[in-house]
């Protein structure tokens, strides 16, 4: 047996020891919004020190800290580990079918608000770092975990400010703990652009709209289906991409259950979320709003979208429209051909027995801040995706272990770990 599928074995043993701080950080709760991050943090501060691993706070708001934690030294070759602890609100408590804060295991699952995303996760991630100090491994390089509180409000305070002040800066590459199925890396992810049409008219009383002042809200129903031509626009890959662009188009469908569900990955998706206009039913609307998400592939910016947008707006030739356009975010992603993707890769298959695929995703997540700095960033975790930010989330036992077993043979790889 090698040291790497020592330790490998040695998580399966040490097994109770690993989901019980994970029933732990159920047992914490730490809504996004309005709850409170101080106990989560302090709780996992106290477990980091335990081990003797260097931890350090850092935050830019004080109401969602920071935790960097590392070992070794040797900043030229850097691994990054990333997890947030802010889970998003329970909701309707009705709804749940068990305690979201009971950090329960029932039936070989683990149940509770954050179980899937990303407690389970970030226990693991926690606990590699732990067994990798604790047995005094070796480190070639530098370790560094960075947890973060505010993933679910758009991680301005905590992964896109750890990067902005320069925190695992030239890093080699970073592994986030989010939920993933367990035969899938991601390794992509889309834009996302928000668009506000705004039409102005002319009031009137309503009995006489027919002849005189300008409807607002007439001139949005001429708008609004025209920016269905939007979802016409197709992402552009590079070649080496296009075997990972079919795959992910594979799962998508097979996840989705919907004929055609497969180009949610490389079309512009358009949502037309928000609609408000008019004060009265018998008067002529003098404005009306629409917001509009949309979602971008790889290959296409959110300048491309916008200048497409104008484009379809400007051919209608109305008189009274204003768009207004907020960047959120570029699509961004990893190449499978680095050695984080084919570590990954291979860890997880020896350890699932099964194929794992690298593949884009339609969602937007803390890894772009990563990528953006040209961190090779993927993200592979335990996960139940029926529960998450829904009712009833758990995350099955083997998951979470299967995953943890993962991250220390892939530190192992990227550290070269040794005794
Ligand atoms: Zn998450």
């Amino acid at each position: 047996m090698s040291l790497k599928e020592k330790y490998i074995y040695m998580i399966e043993e040490n097994q109770l020891e690993l989901l019980d701080l994970a029933s732990s950080l159920i047992r914490i709760p730490s809504e996004n919004p309005s709850g409170m991050m101080d106990a989560v943090v302090e709780y996992i501060l106290g477990y980091l020190k335990a081990s003797n691993i260097d931890v350090e706070i850092a935050y830019c708001e004080k109401d969602f800290p920071n935790i960097i934690a590392s070992i070794g030294h040797d900043e030229d070759n850097l691994v990054i580990l990333n997890g947030h602890a802010d889970v998003v609100p329970v909701g309707d408590i009705n709804k749940w079918g068990f305690d979201p804060f009971s950090g329960d295991i029932v039936d070989d699952k683990l149940r509770g608000r954050g179980t899937s995303d990303m407690k389970a996760g970030l226990a693991g991630l926690i606990y590699a770092m732990k067994i990798i100090k604790e047995s005094g491994l070796k480190v070639n390089g530098k370790l560094e975990l960075h947890v973060v509180t505010d993933e679910e409000s758009g991680g301005q305070y905590g992964s896109k400010w750890l990067m902005s002040k320069g925190y695992g800066k030239n890093a080699k590459a970073c592994i986030i703990a989010e939920p993933t199925p367990e035969n899938n890396i991601e390794v992509g992810q889309k834009g996302s652009l928000n668009i506000r049409v705004e039409t102005y008219g002319v009031s009137a009383h309503g009995s006489i709209g027919n002849y005189v002042g300008e409807n607002a809200i007439e001139k949005m129903m001429t708008i609004l289906p025209s920016l269905h031509k939007l979802r016409d626009m197709k992402g552009i890959y590079k070649k080496e991409q296009l075997h990972v662009l079919e795959d992910s188009k594979k799962i998508a469908r097979e996840s989705l259950k919907v004929e055609g569900s497969e180009n949610v990955i490389d079309h512009v998706a358009v949502n037309i979320g928000l609609i408000n206009g008019g004060i009265k039913d018998n008067m002529v609307p003098d404005y009306c709003v629409t917001d509009i998400n949309c979602r971008l592939p790889i290959g296409l910016t959110c300048s491309d979208v916008e200048k497409r947008t104008r484009q379809i707006v400007d051919s209608l030739n109305l008189q009274g429209v204003k768009l207004t356009f907020e960047y959120n975010c570029e699509a961004n992603y990893t190449d499978d051909t680095t050695s984080l993707v084919k570590s990954v890769k291979s860890n997880a298959e020896y350890i699932w027995g099964a194929e794992v695929t690298p593949a884009y995703q339609w969602a937007t997540s803390d890894a772009r801040y990563y990528r953006y700095e040209n961190i090779p960033t993927i993200q592979f975790g335990p996960a139940n995706l029926e529960g998450i930010h829904s009712y009833n989330e758990d995350v099955d036992l083997d998951d979470i272990i299967k995953s943890t077993q993962v991250y220390v043979g892939v530190l192992f790889d990227l550290l070269g770990l040794s005794e």
